[in-house]
């Protein structure tokens, strides 16, 4: 696959000879004879070697995109959400759990009770603790199923003393699984045996895992073919660290949360602290992936790879609110960036992601053809619902806030933010910012938007004859357009009259 050579290598070879680096304005793909329709195209992909994707979109790890709830809705419709570090490690794994138990495909570690406990004493516990499930398996001394506790249980006991061992369900009594059996097999024992808790023991009968009717029902029976879940049935995730100690301390506590990836989300990716960074968590954590970045050049690339990264991160400035290319003065555009790191990586199964910049859904076809195996959104998503902050009105219109992790006002709220752009030791009043802070349209549920950028992908990958990612990649090829083409290629001569739900300001 290394040397293999596609159409656009002499495309961005000439470019490059003669010194230009393109962005995505600068590109357009050329049509091709097609036999797929959008609908029939495939979109799956990977962010890092052991993640996959059922589609190539990744929210941005910033605090005014992903939190929870917008994790749980890229990972519904098959990508996958980062989790921003600009919170405490502790908060930052809870942001994780949530998303890893949003299905609850099997669960692993059910919440136990004991025997000797009294029904007051589980109902102040639920209360407490904001539990949003009824059922509970109950244990002896040894972890041993003894038996269980359902929502009616709890209900129609008139004597908050009872114990929980005299109203539970004993165990000789239960529908009981070996742990290991899949989802389907869950699925018939409890269907045949109308039972919506599915308690599951080891050889020694000792508690090994629950399933739950509802869940289970779900992911069998489909309407899920997009989530993006892992082996247990649960969405992926993925959380970003910084680089240094305080990276290990935070991926220990997002480890044992489950979360499937972690992303060294730095500034300046190819720095030593972060090749450092790379090499520890790789070494304590075999088993994890670590995706790491940004960077913008080839040799970069191959530095990350050779360090251990399972995937790469590309961008330096191209983003929507960030001012590094003018602050600094430096940055490759990202097409080109996107490019020469893909290749430097051909054949060698560490994939690309294409970080900010993304303006149209366009750009996310661009993007691919040019050799990114996902992208990362921040404006793109920034306006949701799904994203924290409320929505307030500006000049007669709903916005929400959407700012760069390298603004003053990012900076100065959160050392992460700081240490992303390396000035974790200046004082608040000392800042060099490298972004802005900015609102963006109020735009309802996210899911309407990703809708809209994967249709835009299906559409571009119909026209290029691309069946899937992969095609793509290796089928694109490319024109260079004038300022006459690109102003052709928007809307022209007209007055707008209605909003597009996929034009300016929506995606
Ligand atoms: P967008 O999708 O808005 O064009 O770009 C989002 C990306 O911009 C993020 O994923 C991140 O890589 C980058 N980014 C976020 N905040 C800043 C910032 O303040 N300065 C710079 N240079 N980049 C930022």
């Amino acid at each position: 696959m290394k040397n293999q050579i596609f159409k656009k290598d002499e495309f961005f070879e000439k470019i490059e000879a003669m010194g230009m680096a393109l962005s995505y304005g600068d590109v357009r793909l050329k049509t091709a004879h097609s036999e797929v329709a959008p609908n029939d195209v495939r979109l799956a992909s990977r962010f890092s070697r052991h993640v996959p994707l059922n589609a190539p979109l990744i929210s941005s790890p910033m605090d005014m995109v992903t939190e929870h709830k917008m994790a749980i809705a890229l990972a519904m419709a098959g990508g996958l959400g980062i989790i921003h570090r600009a919170l405490t490690p502790k908060d930052q794994a809870r942001e994780v759990s949530h998303v890893k138990f949003y299905l609850n495909g099997l669960i692993q570690k059910p919440i136990c009770l004991t025997a000797q406990e009294t029904i007051g004493q589980v109902l102040k516990r639920i209360e407490e603790k904001k539990y949003s499930f009824r059922s509970f398996p109950v244990i002896d001394g040894k972890g041993r199923l003894a038996g269980l506790i359902s929502g009616s249980d709890l209900e129609f006991c008139a004597d908050r003393r009872a114990t929980v061992g005299k109203i539970m369900t004993r165990a000789k009594n239960l529908i009981t699984a070996q742990s290991g059996i899949s989802f389907k097999q869950a699925f018939a024992i409890m269907t045949k045996t109308k039972k919506k808790i599915l308690p599951l023991v080891d050889g020694k009968q000792k508690l090994a895992g629950m399933f739950v009717y509802s869940d289970v029902k779900r992911i069998v029976t489909g309407g899920s073919s997009m989530y993006n879940t892992d082996a247990n049935g649960n969405l992926r995730v993925g959380a970003a660290v910084g680089a240094g100690e305080e990276a290990l301390e935070r991926a220990e506590l997002l480890r044992d949360r489950g979360v499937d990836v972690l992303v060294i989300d730095t500034a300046h990716g190819d720095s030593r602290a972060v090749l450092e960074t790379l090499k520890k968590l790789k070494s304590k954590y075999p088993g994890l992936d670590v995706v790491a970045g940004n960077i913008s050049e080839a040799e970069s690339a191959e530095r990350l790879a050779k360090a251990g990264a399972d995937g790469i991160k590309v961008g330096q400035g191209p983003g929507s609110i960030c001012t590094t290319r003018v602050v600094a003065g430096i940055g490759c555009p990202q097409v080109t960036a996107v490019y020469n790191c893909a290749r430097a990586l051909r054949g060698s199964g560490v994939p690309v992601c294409a970080d900010g910049g993304i303006e149209y859904s366009g750009d996310v076809t661009v993007a691919l053809a040019a050799g990114a195996d996902s992208v990362m959104l921040g404006k793109i998503l920034a306006g949701t619902d799904e994203t924290p902050g409320e929505v307030f009105m500006r000049d007669g219109m709903p916005v929400k806030q959407y700012r760069g992790m390298g603004s003053l006002a990012a900076m100065q709220a959160s050392q992460a933010s700081r240490e992303r752009y390396s000035q974790a030791a200046t004082t608040k009043d000392k800042l060099v910012p490298e972004g802005i802070e900015a609102v963006v349209p109020y735009k309802g549920e996210v899911a309407k938007t990703l809708f809209q950028v994967l249709g835009g992908l299906r559409s571009g990958m119909g026209y290029v004859g691309a069946t899937d990612v992969n095609e793509l990649q290796t089928k694109a090829d490319f024109y260079y357009i004038s300022a006459a083409g690109l102003s052709e290629s928007h809307p022209h001569g007209v007055t707008m009259e209605k909003q597009a739900p996929n034009y300016l300001g929506r995606v």
